[in-house]
């Protein structure tokens, strides 16, 4: 990570726009120093392409160094076909296709359950 410039952070955080979360994400980033870039949208990964688009940018923009993905417990926007083993494909399906892109990223894939715990998938 370039330092020294006001205008660089450590890493991109893509969760679900869900108000619920919002403070646990606050919580857990807290940990996250050297600043980051936040990208909340309905249903976290899904919809991969604008999330793709906005991960190049913050790389572009700010060279970023890590990724953290974040899908979530009882989605709306997944709704019944919101599994575990769904977000974990997704998940890992996101995780790929930015690494391919941006191989040099550390992309982290988190599930957020509700009770404020993260678990690494
Ligand atoms: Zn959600």
């Amino acid at each position: 990570m370039k330092k020294g410039t006001a205008h660089n952070c450590r890493a991109i955080v893509v969760g679900c726009m869900d108000f619920r979360l919002r403070s646990d994400i606050r919580k857990w980033t807290a940990k996250l120093e050297g600043g980051f870039d936040r990208l909340a949208i309905a249903g976290g990964v899904k919809n991969l392409p604008f999330v793709l688009e906005q991960v190049e940018l913050s790389y572009k923009l700010h060279h970023i160094c890590e990724v953290y993905l974040m899908n979530h417990e009882d989605c709306g926007a997944y709704g019944e076909e919101g599994t575990l083993k769904k977000h974990r494909q997704d998940l890992s399906f996101a995780k790929k296709i930015i690494k391919q892109k941006f191989p040099k990223l550390k992309i982290v894939t988190l599930f957020q359950k509700l009770n404020g715990n993260f678990v690494e998938v």
